[in-house]
């Protein structure tokens, strides 16, 4: 797999997307970010805010939608507030911790259960029991990587314990989990950090060709580290050279994939009945004929459609089936980026109303990263 990347594309994209969001345009003006809707009982409490993001970031590997797992983990924090509390869940066994995470949130609750008991003792043994103390000092990404990311499978020759980082958290939930705590205010200083990258970006990022892909493997592009890299580079380029703020960056771009692309007929697949990871996409082009109105309030009033030459459907990334393990219990072969011809016949006769003037690409943010330059 090769991976090419436009930085041009970048900047004019990410520019109109700013310029979007600053103005509240559609899909901005309704836009919600799932970490906005935790409980104020949760937010005025930093300690519990701080590791209610960290356990959080446990769900946030891939595979399941952020909302989704948010919603649960506010009924999980209503009835056992113990399940954020470090001490208390390093005590229990692996089996009670998989048993809430599977009642309530299902997917993945034999990986999730045993990271999310496995760090809880990590932060009793190394950081006194509290989430806020991996925080204190905490002034820049790499020294965010050094303590945050899992290192026990390279040959890493330290004496100091805390250097081995958190299961489950590489590059993805290290940037992830800074995002979590900066958004939260919980950051002691404003520091430059890599925006997180999950499905969203990468669906951006390949359908408007900011990032192309060759040479592919059989079996077509899964959502792996070697793509999410450079899309990490990237970004983290473009917060240096404009000053921009990781956070906004990488809020655009989800939300413009999530409330935009996502509910766009274009990016619609439907799952085979008889075999669960197979996704529906031979019917798609007599589907979109009877979704006009659908298409021309998505795809044909994006700021960004005229780059954009591939739909990618969430169905097969979030594939999963329900089996054996009951209703909530899921088995995932998700993961899957399949890029499709984007139809492009609705794309300049949206109605007058729903027209954007094309705002221009925001110059350089003056005041951020000083220190960096
Ligand atoms: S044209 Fe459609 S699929 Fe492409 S970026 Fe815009 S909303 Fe998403």
């Amino acid at each position: 797999m090769e991976i090419e990347v436009d930085r041009d594309r970048a900047v004019e994209v990410l520019g109109v997307l700013r310029e979007l969001r600053r103005q509240k345009y559609y899909p901005f003006d309704r836009s919600v970010l799932p970490q906005t809707l935790t409980p104020a009982s949760i937010q005025n409490n930093r300690p519990l805010h701080s590791s209610f993001l960290f356990y959080a970031c446990h769900y946030m590997r891939g595979g399941i939608e952020s909302e989704q797992v948010f919603r649960a983990l506010f009924v999980i924090h209503a009835k056992y507030p113990w399940m954020f509390e470090p001490g208390v869940v390093a005590e229990k066994s692996h089996e009670e911790i998989k048993a809430v995470l599977k009642n309530h949130i299902g997917w993945d609750a034999e990986t999730a259960s045993k990271y999310w008991w496995l760090n809880s003792q990590l932060l009793v043994k190394h950081w006194g029991g509290e989430v806020l103390n991996v925080i204190r000092g905490l002034h820049s990404y790499e020294e965010g990587k050094r303590r945050i990311r899992n290192k026990r499978s390279e040959e890493l020759y330290s004496l100091d314990s805390t250097e081995f980082g958190f299961y489950g958290f590489q590059e993805k939930m290290v940037s992830m989990i800074i995002y979590f705590w900066d958004w939260a205010g919980l950051l002691e200083k404003k520091f430059l950090y890599a925006p997180p990258v999950d499905f969203h970006h990468c669906r951006l990022m390949l359908g408007l060709e900011i990032v192309k892909v060759s040479n592919l493997n059989r079996g077509g592009l899964r959502y792996v580290e070697k793509l999410q890299e450079p899309i990490r580079n990237l970004l983290l380029w473009y917060c240096r050279r404009y000053k921009a703020d990781p956070k906004e960056i990488a809020d655009v771009l989800w939300l413009h994939s999530k409330d935009l692309c996502g509910i766009s007929p274009v990016t619609t697949t439907w799952e085979d009945k008889e075999n669960p990871f197979e996704f529906d996409i031979a019917t798609r082009a007599q589907i979109l004929k009877g979704q006009k109105k659908k298409i021309i309030q998505t795809c044909g009033v994006c700021a960004v459609r005229h780059f954009c030459n591939y739909a990618i459907p969430a169905g097969p990334y979030y594939g999963r089936t329900q089996e054996e393990q009951g209703k909530r219990g899921r088995v995932v072969d998700g993961g899957k980026i399949i890029l499709l011809p984007r139809s492009k016949n609705f794309d300049n006769i949206a109605p007058k109303d729903f027209r954007f003037r094309r705002p221009s690409p925001i110059d350089v943010q003056e005041g951020l990263w000083k220190e960096i330059d």
